[in-house]
């Protein structure tokens, strides 16, 4: 953490609102924090990075991502959302032991910073003993990710003689947050992921509740489809458990009412394209979010159906939004959501979302040093014309060549450096092996989606043809 960088030459897209970009300029990086930014800087005795050629920008934020699903990759990309539940949440889960979560958990935080993801909201939702929720921890800190290690309070489909009771659930995350998550100065931080609120209204005031007495964000699933009664937001609005420190997720479902309740409570929103659009979860709520004046943010979701990367996120949230609008509309004389917007949500409202705003999403001095560098010199990229643009419409994860986190070099010139990377994946692929061992093998998956709705009320959502 001493050493002290000077990152040389590089177009600078700083995302934030004090500091415009700059086509030819320099960083001073010095105890992992930005030092000073600007053309021609001079420093000594520090190490030099020559960025000619370069993209130099914030580090990307995913504020949604189940990485316990990693070994998992692609098995559902043609399932829907109740296939996904029946597959993933009431087979799968229960056979991942704690060092299946370590090896997903390492992988896919690895997986996340090659792809310039330097900030993850982990929903960590498969915890069934006090050895899942250590094992997720430990894997996001040997991964050196900064992440918001958002404790999971779903119970899974079977019952856990580690936690038999609700509140046994919610003792365990205070034994984090008053142990190895006690302090918010770290780069992994405690966060509380909501039990999707479907279950009885007490529970989830409990685990809101639990979460403000233990002051740490909390992360929620809401409205991915259309429920009978009142939504969760109001729910909470009546109750008055609304707040900045919300950060709901898809709420692809919810009324112009329901949004404008979490934009007066200063919450945030995670839209997850790809999930929502292939699981039928109903069109991104991107472009409602944003003329509700909600702060909006981009999530992954889960690799165990699709990418991993907020390159291709970002993308699909603003063609989609463009062909909703071009379809209400016609031809369009001009588009209303510019393809810069989608890079404030990547980076800068992203951390003001998880209570992180002073921390990174941003490049200006005082703020830590999360950066990433692109090939702007790439074939792809060239001739680089508007910066923001190139990055939003034509970079790809390929494009990453360099990843700091907190003044730390993690990525550097395409590789991923100090971590055994045949080792990691390795133990992914056995982890892969293990876990579907368990449910009996691949054919097994979807053997019992016609219990689904013993767990959730998924709206009476219709079936696939080929499940
Ligand atoms: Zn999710």
């Amino acid at each position: 953490m001493s050493e002290r960088w000077l990152l040389r030459g590089a177009e600078v897209i700083t995302c934030d609102p004090d500091s415009a970009d700059m086509p030819r300029a320099d960083v001073l990086i010095e105890n992992g924090v930005i030092a000073a930014m600007g053309p021609g800087l001079r420093a000594d005795d520090c190490r030099v990075l020559e960025l000619d050629g370069k993209i130099l920008m914030p580090g990307f934020i995913d504020t949604h991502r189940h990485t316990w699903q990693t070994p998992l990759r692609a098995l559902g990309g043609d399932w829907t959302v109740m296939d996904y539940l029946a597959a993933v949440r009431v087979k799968l889960a229960p056979a991942f032991r704690p060092s299946d979560i370590y090896a997903a958990n390492l992988a896919g935080a690895l997986e996340a910073l090659d792809a310039g993801i330097t900030t993850l909201v982990d929903y960590s939702h498969c915890i069934e003993s006090p050895e899942h929720a250590d094992s997720a921890l430990e894997a996001l800190e040997h991964a050196r990710i900064r992440a918001l290690f958002s404790y999971g309070y779903a119970e899974g489909a079977r019952a856990s003689p580690a936690f038999p009771t609700h509140e046994s659930r919610l003792q365990d995350a205070r034994r984090l947050r008053t142990t190895r998550l006690a302090s918010d100065d770290r780069l992994v931080r405690m966060g509380i992921a909501l039990t999707e609120m479907q279950i009885p209204w007490e529970s989830s005031r409990a685990e809101i509740r639990s979460a403000r007495e233990l002051n740490v964000p909390i992360t929620a699933h809401c409205s991915a489809w259309p429920v009978s009664g009142p939504s969760e937001i109001q729910q909470m609005a009546t109750e008055g458990l609304l707040g900045p420190d919300v950060l709901f997720v898809h709420c692809t479902w919810s009324s112009e009412e329901d949004l404008k309740r979490i934009a007066d409570s200063g919450g945030a929103i995670a839209v997850t394209p790809e999930t929502e659009l292939q699981m039928g979860m109903g069109f991104p709520v991107t472009g409602r979010a944003l003329r509700s004046r909600v702060r909006t943010t981009l999530g992954c979701d889960v690799v165990s159906s699709n990418g991993g990367d907020l390159f291709t996120a970002m993308r699909l949230a603003l063609q989609v939004e463009r062909g909703l609008a071009n379809a209400r509309g016609g031809m369009p004389r001009a588009l209303d959501l510019k393809a810069e917007r989608l890079l404030q949500m990547v980076t800068r409202d992203a951390a003001e979302a998880i209570g992180l705003g002073r921390v990174t999403g941003s490049l200006r001095p005082g703020k830590d040093a999360d950066l990433i560098v692109l090939a702007a010199d790439a074939l792809n990229m060239t001739p680089l014309n508007r910066p923001r643009d190139a990055v939003v419409m034509q970079a790809h994860a390929g494009n990453v060549e360099s990843v700091m986190v907190r003044g730390r070099l993690v990525k550097h010139r395409g590789v991923l450096l100090d971590v055994d990377l045949p080792a990691v994946r390795r133990k992914v692929v056995e982890t892969r092996n293990a876990v579907l061992e368990r449910v009996g093998g691949l054919s097994m998956l979807l053997s019992d989606r016609a219990e689904l709705d013993k767990h959730w009320d998924t709206g009476g959502g219709a079936t696939t043809d080929d499940a």
